[in-house]
């Protein structure tokens, strides 16, 4: 007789084996980083139509169905993968997304995902302790009798600073919640800052022009000596921070604000500091990068992508507290029921989310971190910056190119002589050959390329050939 489930193991075979495939031509170049067909071609090819209103997708069909998949698949895992923030994932991490998928445990119902909630817990766990906070204990009843750290992973990074600038709200105006925004509320973030902030403070009822920037030094970085002076001016004017944001790092170009002077000025004021560590969280792993974030545990929150630097499939973020209680009153002003409610050996995180139903996040990153252990996970990571800032040395000698700045973290921005237009035109006619796939972003008022290396498996040799094929590109044009 058969059953939905007749087949899965062949089927999840012929899954795997073409994902090998997939990586091995990745890897090997076999096929270009990027190749982008129009989008009705794309639903023709794979056969969308057909399939959905008539079934059937297993097997032979299915093979068909992921071969043309993939073709049509952007391949991170290609040394010329050199766009973007998301990672190449580690394939053990991607089977956690496949068990995670398949017994579909949300993740912060205890009684609806056991492992899942403890993994999740230990993941968070494992990040306050590298930020230099206290780990939440696993008794519910000593959690919350104690001061310690709080952490929820949330879909992605915008997501988690939403989160993090909720419970700085609710922390901050506790009446907000019931009756509104009193008017005089302002935000503090860095003029390179990610556009999630703003579009957190909008929807957090600040209102976008209550998000300012902060000072900047001529590099961007956020410019601490200055922020005396444009708070006394606030406060002049009858305003209040709620919230001051700063970098670790910045997306564009990747740069560290002086955390520990922030954080100083921020004890000073009584003004929460929310610090953004997506991308840049994993120098905590490392010794010749930790110093880069001195200062980040006088933060009152964190928000650290696992998908960005540490190797975990999309999406996988977290939203890191000093103190716990902070987080649990984000959404309401006592959640303290929420905890205790269940008698259960365990407990449940749903009331630091918006999410209800959310993956069981924690499964992809556990499997992804463990596969490589923390040693070699931070190797990978000093071993993409050491790239990035050899790549950046390479372009700061070419005298047909120019650098932005000194990179601290896997970013390099650089770009040739000419217009904004220029350097988006020679972007596309590299698209359009395939083998090199880069990014371009606003930095310092110009359009610049943007280089990111997440690939572990991009070389400087890549680096070099990408860039004489740019310049060459630039030659063909009038
Ligand atoms: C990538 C990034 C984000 C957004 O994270 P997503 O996971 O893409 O939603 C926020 N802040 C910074 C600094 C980032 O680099």
């Amino acid at each position: 007789m058969s059953t939905p489930y007749a087949g899965f193991t062949e089927d999840a075979n012929i899954v795997v084996r073409e994902l090998t495939r997939f990586l091995e031509q990745s890897r090997s170049r076999a096929y270009p980083a990027i190749h982008q067909k129009p989008l009705g071609d794309i639903v023709d090819a794979l056969k969308l139509e057909d399939l959905l209103s008539q079934g059937g997708l297993a097997g032979e069909t299915l093979e068909h169905f992921l071969k043309t998949y993939l073709i049509n698949t952007t391949r991170l895992h290609h040394p010329g993968y050199l766009a973007h923030q998301v990672t190449a994932p580690h394939p053990t991490g991607a089977l956690g997304s496949l068990i995670d998928g398949f017994s579909n445990n949300p993740g912060t119902i205890y009684e609806m995902g056991p492992a899942a909630t403890a993994i999740e817990i230990f993941m968070t766990n494992w990040m306050l302790k590298r930020i230099g906070w206290t780990p939440a204990p696993y008794d519910s009843a000593q959690s919350a009798a104690q001061e310690h750290g709080g952490g929820v992973l949330t879909h992605g990074g915008s997501l988690a600073n939403l989160t993090a600038l909720l419970a700085a709200r609710s922390h901050m105006v506790p009446d907000f919640w019931k009756k509104g925004n009193p008017g005089n509320l302002v935000l503090l973030v860095p003029e390179q800052s990610h556009y999630s902030l703003k579009r957190s403070a909008a929807i957090l009822g600040y209102g976008e022009d209550n998000c300012l920037a902060l000072p900047a030094d001529k590099e961007g970085r956020v410019d601490a000596e200055r922020l005396p002076e444009i708070h006394d001016q606030l406060s002049a004017e009858g305003k209040k921070v709620v919230t001051l944001v700063a970098n670790a790092c910045g997306t564009a170009a990747g740069l560290y604000d002086p955390l520990e002077e922030i954080a100083r000025f921020c004890r000073d004021k009584g003004i929460w500091l929310h610090v953004d560590a997506a991308h840049g969280g994993g120098a905590l792993l490392c010794e010749e990068l930790r110093p880069l974030t001195r200062g980040i545990h006088l933060a009152d929150s964190v928000i650290w992508d696992a998908h960005k630097m540490l190797r975990t499939p999309a999406v996988c973020a977290a939203v890191l507290v000093r103190d716990h209680r902070t987080l649990d009153r984000a959404f309401m002003q006592d959640a303290s029921y929420l905890i205790h409610e269940k008698d259960q050996p365990g407990y449940d995180l749903l009331h630091r989310h918006v999410e209800c139903t959310k993956a069981a996040l924690g499964l992809r990153f556990f499997m992804a971190f463990a596969a490589m252990g923390e040693k070699a996970m931070a190797d990978y990571i000093l071993d993409r910056v050491r790239l990035a800032q050899d790549a950046a040395r390479l372009i700061a000698e070419d005298a047909a190119l120019e650098l932005a700045v000194m990179p601290e973290t896997n970013i390099v921005c650089f770009r040739l002589p000419g217009d904004d237009e220029l350097q988006l035109t020679l972007r596309k006619r590299l698209l359009e050959r395939g083998d090199y796939y880069i990014s371009s972003t606003m930095y310092k008022g110009k359009r610049w390329l943007r280089l990111v290396f997440m690939t572990p498996e991009t070389t400087l040799e890549d680096v070099r050939n990408m860039l004489e094929t740019i310049k060459a590109l630039r030659a063909e044009l009038p």
